[in-house]
């Protein structure tokens, strides 16, 4: 009678049905234990910040549940993350106060402080567009870092209705707090309605390249990529991805829609183009699972967090010099 075959590979958590299991960022391993991680996948379940519809704190459980969809390399590039690096499901921020935004933002800081300062780089998913603060407070604090950000808003506006940290404005208070060198950073993607036509100025006044909507779908992604990686140079660099830069017939799960957004195939092809950038960590903010179509946004966002899981890989490959083999 004939054996049935043996899968060793089911050792492997990202080999198995992908169906099964507890759902971990792309079904890799959880551990709160630092040292044993080079890149932490971590949930910021936080939408303190939000100045509209919320529901941004439900982001990471429902892009851990399509992040289980993903397999282990990427077709486009052969980037293989979770053979190179080793790749953990960091569990989520806690937060002891969360009802408090700055002082939620600080635990946050705190808590990233650890992660960076144990050589992890980390790879966000929100939580509302706040959150990116409190981690540039921990990735920026010895040296300003340049930026990538991709977004319908360049949220760099001031003081709105008495708060200074809600979601439209952590960009000016990073370049504030000496976190963000403005002339690295690039914005794409902007566009929509505004309440006051300087509402975005302090972008361009600093130094920032605003890149709109307009100006993207005349030049396409290639153009987005070659201008990024002019602006952001070889120095250090943090990759921000909004879901509501996508057009929301793809991302409708989001708190402030803009229509007329970019596609998911233009947005992975900007991101692989990216590819060699010294990116130090990076995030996905704003899905928000209350105003999702069938896990849509969640899915779609969990394909651009694979894309941003290569680019931290490679980025940490180059520094490290690592030709690591990683079971898992
Ligand atoms: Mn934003
Ligand atoms: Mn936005």
């Amino acid at each position: 009678m004939k054996q049935p075959t043996r899968y060793h590979d089911l050792s492997d958590p990202q080999a198995r049905p992908r169906y099964t299991g507890i759902a971990s960022f792309f079904r890799a391993a959880h551990t709160e234990r630092l040292d044993e991680v080079d890149i932490g996948v971590i949930g910021v379940p936080y939408d303190g910040g939000v100045t509209n519809r919320p529901g941004a704190r439900h982001g990471p459980r429902a892009v851990r549940e399509q992040s289980a969809l993903l397999r282990r390399i990427s077709a486009a590039t052969g980037v293989a993350p979770f053979a190179t690096a080793r790749v953990r499901d960091l569990g989520d921020c806690w937060l002891e106060r969360p009802f408090a935004l700055e002082g939620a933002l600080d635990e946050i800081a705190a808590f990233y402080r650890g992660v960076v300062g144990a050589g992890v780089v980390p790879l966000s998913v929100g939580g509302d567009h706040s959150i990116s603060l409190p981690i540039l407070r921990a990735l920026g604090a010895s040296r300003p870092v340049g930026m990538v950000h991709i977004d319908a808003h360049c949220d760099t506006g001031d003081d709105y209705m008495g708060s200074r940290f809600h979601h439209g404005a952590p960009f000016r208070r990073a370049v504030d707090e000496g976190l963000l060198d403005p002339t690295r950073v690039i914005q794409i993607g902007i566009r929509g309605t505004v309440n006051d036509p300087d509402m975005w100025g302090f972008s361009t006044r600093s130094g920032m390249r605003v890149l709109g909507m307009d100006e993207f779908a005349d030049n396409g992604w290639h153009f987005a990529a070659e201008e990024a990686r002019r602006v952001a140079g070889s120095g250090p660099t943090y990759l921000t991805f909004d879901i509501d830069s996508l057009d929301p017939s793809q991302a409708p799960g989001t708190g402030t829609p803009e229509a007329g957004g970019i596609t998911a195939l233009e947005a992975l092809r900007l991101l692989r183009a990216l590819r060699g950038l010294d990116f130090v960590g990076a995030d996905l903010v704003e899905v928000s699972p209350p105003f999702d179509v069938g896990g849509l946004t969640a899915f779609n966002g969990a394909s651009i967090l694979f894309e941003l899981l290569c680019l931290l890989v490679e980025s940490w490959q180059i520094r490290h010099g690592a030709t690591r083999s990683v079971k898992s």
